[in-house]
């Protein structure tokens, strides 16, 4: 097994740390206290490539392996999970559906402006009465001549007030996930209606939005895919999304690793640095082992994609263990920093804040149990 990162894949990690360290870390905390980031930074992201790093060149992006794309989401992770969300809803979430289901025209209507972070996309699956259960979704989609009529609502979707055009998943035929389709929607098309969802624990800086849809008319082109595919296109970009929220869980662990390391060398009590005593190590080998460990979950699942193999399974392994470590680190960290580790002049709380949605978002923890599971037995425990 060869684990060694090629010139371009080290390349890319190390510009992006550097990038990140300079643009988003001095900020993140302010960003957080008033729960917005400067939305100045969408266009640097894409200037330096992270919003069309898996888009290939004929559409403006970058055209990387998913191995790079795991690394630039593991340094966005350790940096603001707050951006990496923005990044990888859009790019990756509502890009990667483009790319893979989207028409030539939808491909060259859509994907340079995603890439370029001239526009941002949101990723419309959730209902209020829908989470886990999404093949049950009730927003409809009824067909008149040449266009459909869209009338339902979704909750929790990144981006959704600040976003350009929305996947919206909706219901065209009979009940469950094969009456379901997709839709690529402007945010400025009449009946769309967005509002905030605030007071948010945590991925305070990034846009949660609440959406309508009441009467809204889109021609027919704005079909994705084919008719009754659209949980198909969900379940296919919900297993990518999956690596990535892995490897921004990893991010998560290795920036708690590293502040408890820098934070304990320096603080002192009874004489000796805190880093001397060998409970306070134990808490950092904890972190340092469970960093490599969900690193290596994320990294196989990535090649997995990239030598186009099966990987839905593996990427439930990588988010379900990286991201219940990064809650676990995270609450590791703020017991290393003490009291400091209570307020945010210290990132470790927010890296706690942050981490808890992971094992909520794009399939609880729970969720990705029942996957293994029915991997393992053959029999589904869904229902
Ligand atoms: P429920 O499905 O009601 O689950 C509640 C509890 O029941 C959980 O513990 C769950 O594990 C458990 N449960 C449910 N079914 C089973 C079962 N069969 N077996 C065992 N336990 C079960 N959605 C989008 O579409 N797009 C987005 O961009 C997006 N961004 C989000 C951002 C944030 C900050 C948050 C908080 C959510 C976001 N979501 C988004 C929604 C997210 O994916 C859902 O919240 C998640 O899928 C869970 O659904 P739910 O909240 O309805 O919980």
């Amino acid at each position: 097994m060869d684990l060694t990162l090629t010139e371009d894949q080290r390349g890319f990690r190390a510009l992006a740390r550097e990038f990140l360290d300079r643009e988003v870390v001095p900020h993140r905390a302010e960003w957080d206290r008033v729960e917005s980031v400067d939305t100045a930074i969408i266009p640097k992201l894409g200037d330096i490539g992270f919003m069309g790093l898996t888009i290939p060149e004929e559409y403006g992006g970058i055209g990387g392996d998913y191995v790079t794309y795991v690394l630039a989401m593991e340094e966005l992770g350790r940096a603001d999970s707050a951006i990496r969300g923005i990044v990888s809803v859009s790019t990756g979430l509502f890009g990667k559906s483009v790319l893979q289901f989207g028409s030539e025209e939808q491909k060259q209507r859509w994907l340079p402006g995603i890439a370029s972070g001239r526009l941002l996309g949101c990723f419309g699956l959730t209902e209020p009465d829908n989470g886990s259960d999404a093949g049950n979704l009730r927003t409809r989609a009824v067909r008149d001549g040449d266009e459909w009529v869209i009338d339902g609502s979704k909750i929790f979707i990144t981006n959704g007030t600040w976003a350009d055009v929305a996947l919206v998943f909706a219901r065209t035929g009979g009940p469950g996930p094969k009456g379901v389709s997709a839709f690529l929607v402007p945010t400025d098309t009449p009946g769309f209606e967005a509002t905030e969802v605030k007071g948010k624990l945590g991925l305070r800086g990034q846009a949660t939005g609440a959406l309508s849809f009441s009467g809204m008319r889109v021609p027919s082109d704005a079909l994705l895919g084919e008719e009754g595919q659209g949980f198909r296109i969900a379940m296919t970009s919900l297993d990518k999304g999956r690596v990535g929220i892995a490897a921004s869980c990893v991010g998560i662990i290795q920036g708690c690793l590293e502040a408890s390391v820098e934070y304990s060398t320096a603080r002192e009590q009874f004489g000796r640095p805190i880093a001397s005593y060998q409970l306070v190590q134990d808490m950092i080998a904890e972190m340092s082992v469970d960093a490599d460990a969900a690193r290596l979950l994320t990294w196989r699942a990535a090649d997995l994609i990239d030598r186009g193999e099966r990987f839905s399974v593996e990427a439930s392994k990588a988010k379900l263990y990286a991201s219940e470590q990064a809650v676990k680190a995270a609450n590791l960290a703020i017991q290393v920093f003490g009291g400091y580790g209570y307020v945010d002049e210290y990132p470790v709380a927010k890296y706690m804040r942050d981490a808890r949605v992971m094992t909520l978002y794009e399939g609880t923890s729970q969720i990705q149990k029942l996957i293994i599971g029915r991997s393992e037995t053959g029999i589904s425990a869904f229902s």
